[in-house]
């Protein structure tokens, strides 16, 4: 069995102890991963922090020069590094055209995609005031070394999204992959580091105790968090003991609302991969569907038609469309929401009973005749199942939306765009889409509130967020 192994300083490093990657399509064992011990996570923190200074000093066309190779070598394994995405992960190669499915080739092609708009963007010097006394100049200054923690959901992008602006900005980067998807990410850095400067980019692999020592380390100047609200408190008060910034991307309970002048057969597509891309494992996805009265039967039927088309199984086969959830922990979540959903009177429409044999495979499952307070409604699925709710009023649709802790995104449909923009502005989500729902782009800031975190990622708002501003102040 092959051991996949960390970079740190540009070198290979093993450790002691080492975990095993699961394919979640099959149950096989891929390969081992490391685990880092508290020395190792030192020694990667040391190697960042030596590196962080030259390369923070180098001419800012020379950085950028080299993240467009980092995009290059990106591009040019990206038929490997889908095929890891695949099997650790479980979603479909795919392809990545707009008709084509949102798989691991898309994932790769965002992870090119995240790196090279980054690379081109600019922080200038803006001067904030400047009369016959004074001129006042913001600038940009890198954190230093950035501790980011990835989750298991889209393994590399993710990973990109925390890398590529820190870096961009001067910082350097010490990043540890989720547990269960880790092969893919130390390949992907092992890979970028045949570029960059040794120190500007390592791994430190293993479970959360592996974090929780990377993110507590006095050594860290800024942590960026993807992953769940309860692990999210838990960085935050250790940064908060160091007074470090961070960023953090937590989950989310999006809700979709479907306005009495929607058209469900026009809009099902862009609902349904709203709602199932990933499997529905995504923090952006659409996680609880408010449909008008007038519309809900033939939302529903239109929905069921969908789900019950696609073909589900080993993304590494052609034509799959579905794979396995992650994980067994996502994976009873899910059993176990579809059985409260069932015992509060729901009404499962397709779905909703486990496929049994190898793999945690589920069927897509909706579920209708559910309520605000059930459980399928108020707690996050992160899985292939969707509550449509019927609502009587608009207004009672956007309380509905409102009441959770959650913040991320959500969605209103409607042949109306002003209308939908009127309701848009009343939900409390970071992002509201119309007519469409989660389609993040790497030049639009997205980021949570409320419970979902705070900070935002992408485009000049992202790249803001991982510098600190410096004021130079001039007396004329
Ligand atoms: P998780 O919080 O269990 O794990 C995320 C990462 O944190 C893993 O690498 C894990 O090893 C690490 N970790 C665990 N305990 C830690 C600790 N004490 N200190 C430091 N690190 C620790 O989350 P998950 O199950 O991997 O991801 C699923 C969750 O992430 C969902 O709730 C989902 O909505 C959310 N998510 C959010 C976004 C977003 O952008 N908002 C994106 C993807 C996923």
């Amino acid at each position: 069995m092959t051991s996949y192994l960390n970079t740190i300083n540009g070198q290979p490093v093993a450790s002691e102890q080492v975990l095993a990657s699961i394919n979640p399509a099959t149950g096989e064992t891929l390969g081992t991963v490391p685990v880092c011990s508290p020395a190792q996570v030192k020694q990667a923190i040391a190697a960042a922090r030596a590196a962080q200074p030259a390369w923070a000093a180098r001419p800012d066309a020379e950085r950028k020069a080299l993240m467009m190779q980092v995009a290059e070598v990106i591009k040019a394994n990206a038929p490997y590094l889908a095929e890891w995405v695949t099997k650790e992960q479980g979603k479909p190669l795919g392809g990545v055209g707009p008709d084509q499915v949102p798989g691991a080739r898309f994932e790769l092609w965002g992870c090119e995609v995240w790196t090279q708009v980054p690379a081109s963007l600019e922080l200038p010097v803006e001067v904030v005031f400047e009369d016959d006394t004074r001129r006042d100049e913001v600038h940009r200054k890198p954190f230093g070394v950035v501790a980011a923690v990835a989750p298991w959901n889209w393994p590399l992008l993710i990973a990109i999204w925390q890398i590529i602006p820190s870096i961009r900005s001067g910082s350097t980067v010490v990043i540890k992959p989720s547990e269960y998807t880790t092969i893919g990410t130390l390949e992907l850095v092992r890979l970028i580091n045949t570029v960059l400067p040794p120190g500007v980019v390592n791994t430190v692999s293993g479970a959360g105790e592996v974090g929780a020592w990377l993110t507590s380390d006095p050594g860290i100047d800024k942590i960026m968090f993807t992953g769940s609200g309860r692990t999210g408190a838990r960085i935050a008060e250790a940064a908060a003991r160091n007074m470090v910034p961070t960023t953090m991307e937590l989950g989310g309970n999006d809700a979709a609302i479907m306005l009495p002048d929607a058209d469900p057969k026009a809009m099902a597509m862009g609902l349904f991969w709203g709602a199932f891309i990933n499997m529905g494992q995504t923090c952006a996805c659409a996680k609880r569907l408010y449909v008008h009265e007038s519309i809900y039967d033939a939302t529903v039927q239109a929905l069921k038609e969908l789900a019950q088309a696609m073909p589900m199984g080993n993304g590494l086969q052609d034509g799959m469309v579905m794979g396995p959830i992650q994980n067994r922990m996502q994976y009873d979540k899910v059993v176990d929401l579809v059985e409260s959903a069932k015992k509060a009177g729901g009404t499962i429409v397709c779905g909703g009973e486990p496929k049994g044999g190898a793999g945690y495979f589920y069927p897509l499952t909706l579920v209708t005749g559910l309520h605000d307070g059930d459980r399928l409604v108020d707690e996050e699925q992160f899985g292939p199942v969707l509550p449509i709710i019927k609502y009587q009023d608009v207004d009672q649709a956007v309380a509905s939306a409102n009441r959770l802790s959650a913040g991320l995104g959500a969605s209103v449909w409607s042949a109306n765009v002003e209308r939908a923009k009127e309701v848009a502005g009343r939900i409390q989500a970071g992002t509201v889409w119309i007519n469409q729902h989660g389609m993040i782009h790497p030049m639009v800031p997205f980021g949570g509130i409320k419970g979902s975190g705070y900070g935002v990622e992408f485009g000049v708002e992202g790249l803001k967020a991982v510098t600190r501003p410096q004021v130079i102040s001039i007396k004329k």
